[in-house]
């Protein structure tokens, strides 16, 4: 019994490798547990090499899956980064734009002489600038920044603060522009220059009676001398009321200006407009002679503000 547990125990396997040629036969003679052992270690590399592999292919697809959402994040930032500088491209040219108007309307103002009282208030450019100035611009990192968020925000306040602020000015630019036509159209209409080449002879107002020599009488106008055919031209721009003769003032062109301008060209020898034209200043409206009432050729020249006569060497 006893050497049968022990003939158990020290059991062996023997392995038998027989070649075909003549050789004798090898034989590998092991306790019986060492091939199991190997067995096991095998089994034991093949799970693990499985494991392994599986472990493997999982980081590589969570790799290659974070490569293709880095790479996207990427693309977007860059479209937003793009946005947000052609925003701050169009943002800066609508400030360059917005200022330039207000120094340009202010020239023009200036230039034509109107008081700035009821234009552009002269603080839209500082508030524009601080406006646009306390927007932070900084590189975007990824699409959670919430500073990203909140340039964008800040942005499209600013956006509309410059939109209330382009409406207020384009109002104040309307209504500056209707001042201006108002105040060139006036400008057009008053007389402002000598109706002919030539020198003074008679002043406005009292003087002694040209052809008797006695007592005095009011001089409605100016008289210029003149040669016969000098060319008169309008002062102002306006339209030919009368054209013709009239007792006294011989061959005689009245334009009316508006604005309550009358001018009066009188003594003339031809006369080149006809009731109804318009006319520019400086236009040629007719020649000097001495119809009427003259004693040598000579324009004598009236200049009517609101119905009464003025002195014209106000309006030289
Ligand atoms: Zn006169």
């Amino acid at each position: 019994m006893k050497k049968a547990v022990k003939k158990n125990k020290n059991k062996h396997i023997t392995f038998l490798y027989i070649p075909e040629n003549e050789s004798s036969v090898k034989t590998l003679r092991m306790t019986s547990w060492i091939p199991k052992i190997i067995i096991l270690v095998l089994i034991a590399t093949l799970i693990y090499a499985s494991s392994y592999t599986v472990a493997y292919r999982n980081l590589k697809d969570k790799y290659e899956i974070s490569l293709c959402n880095i790479q996207e994040i990427t693309t977007i930032n860059n479209s937003q980064k793009i946005e947000i500088e052609r925003l701050e491209e169009n943002a800066q040219k609508i400030q360059e734009q917005l200022c330039e108007n207000v120094n340009a309307l202010q020239e023009i103002k200036e230039l034509v002489g109107i008081k700035d009282d009821n234009t552009v208030p002269s603080n839209i450019q500082d508030n524009f600038s601080n406006i646009y100035q306390s927007i932070p611009f900084q590189p975007i990192v990824n699409t959670n920044n919430t500073n990203f968020t909140d340039h964008i925000f800040e942005l499209k306040t600013s956006f509309v603060s410059l939109s209330k602020v382009a409406k207020s000015q384009k109002t104040a630019i309307e209504d500056s522009a209707k001042s201006i036509k108002d105040r060139v159209a006036y400008l057009k209409a008053k007389p402002s220059i000598k109706p002919v080449v030539g020198k003074i002879t008679a002043g406005y107002g009292y003087r002694k009676n040209p052809f008797s020599g006695r007592g005095s009488e009011f001089h409605k106008g100016v008289d210029f001398a003149a040669k016969r055919g000098t060319p008169v031209m309008a002062t102002a721009d306006g339209t030919v009321t009368y054209s013709g003769w009239k007792s006294g003032y011989g061959n005689m062109v009245i334009i009316s200006h508006g604005y309550g301008f009358i001018t009066v060209y009188a003594h003339n020898s031809q006369l080149l407009v006809k009731i109804g034209d318009k006319v520019k200043r400086g236009q040629i409206i007719s020649k000097v002679g001495s119809t009427g009432r003259s004693t040598a050729p000579h324009l004598h020249y009236e200049i009517k503000l609101n119905g009464k006569n003025v002195d014209p060497s106000r309006y030289f």
